[in-house]
């Protein structure tokens, strides 16, 4: 069984629809899919609608921007009920803030000689509400002013960088609430990500737990050898179950493919073999 617990649509910065995504899923294997997109719901009714043309197991998933200690952290949860009126009213607050953020990051690039982008990303954006940093990399690829999306977050995006525009999102308390009174559970992404190190890492992960999260992404596209093992040895020690996602994006563009997971190290104890996790039992 091919389990993939986090992607992402053109409802946030993903490129296919979400119908195209679940159909993709549907084509390479895939069995159980979640959708997570960035901060909406937006896009689970018509997956659900394409996942029981295709045979698959959705799970209606959301991805959560969270601000940690200064850092920005993604908090997946799995098997929201999406007309939970908290969680969504949560969210919407969550998205108020990126138009105008993305003015901001437009200004920045302008300012070191990068004209139009916010009209560009906007144009780059299915859902206009969700205009992200991922809508201003592929313009500039597009545009010539860099020659892949690392080089853009890396450049000009990224923390700490020319066009870094510092933004507040949700608690991790607040966004860890939502998920489970949606009925869901709290998994932490891609916790390699964050430029953590190992103590720290530990710390969080521990705050993560008491505040009601089950699991950490182990497995993702996005980790090295050396992150998943550490996610999954701290993830043991902390009582921790371990999740993996793709966080496939487009098929250019994501380091892997939908579905394309390695299994999870041992001794990581799978979310999906867990009681806990409803949606999947
Ligand atoms: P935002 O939520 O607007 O801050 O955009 C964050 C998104 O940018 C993430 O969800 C990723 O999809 C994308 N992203 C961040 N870093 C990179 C990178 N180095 N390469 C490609 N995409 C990235
Ligand atoms: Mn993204
Ligand atoms: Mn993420
Ligand atoms: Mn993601």
């Amino acid at each position: 069984m091919t389990i993939d617990l986090h992607s992402h649509s053109d409802r946030s910065d993903g490129a296919l629809s979400p119908t195209g995504l679940v159909q993709r899923a549907g084509q390479r294997g895939v069995s159980v899919l979640a959708l997570t997109d960035h901060d909406t719901l937006d896009g689970l009714e018509a997956a659900a609608r394409a996942a029981r043309d295709c045979g698959i197991r959705l799970i209606t998933g959301v991805e959560i921007s969270v601000t940690w200690g200064g850092r920005t952290l993604h908090v997946v949860g799995l098997g929201v009920d999406p007309s939970d009126p908290i969680l969504r009213a949560g969210l919407a607050k969550v998205r108020s803030g990126r138009m105008q953020r993305a003015r901001a990051i437009s200004a920045r690039l302008r300012a070191i000689g990068i004209d139009g982008t916010m009209d560009a990303a906007l144009a780059l954006a299915a859902n206009p509400e969700m205009v992200s940093r991922t809508h201003f990399a592929r313009h500039l690829v597009a545009s010539g002013h860099c020659k892949d999306m690392g080089s853009a977050f890396r450049r000009y995006l990224g923390d700490g960088k020319p066009a870094h525009v510092r933004h507040s999102w949700a608690g991790l308390a607040e966004a860890i609430q939502w998920i489970v009174g949606a009925g869901g559970v709290a998994v932490l992404a891609h916790p390699g990500r964050y430029g953590l190190r190992r103590a720290r890492q530990r710390a969080l992960f521990e705050e993560f737990r008491s505040l009601g999260g089950l699991a950490v992404e182990v497995v993702t596209g996005s980790h090295s050898a050396d992150q998943t093992q550490l996610a999954a040895q701290l993830a043991t020690e902390c009582g921790l179950l371990a999740s993996c996602g793709s966080d496939f994006h487009s098929a250019e563009e994501s380091w892997l493919d939908i579905g394309q997971l390695a299994p999870l190290p041992a001794p990581c104890m799978p979310l999906w073999q867990d009681g806990r996790f409803a949606a999947l039992q």
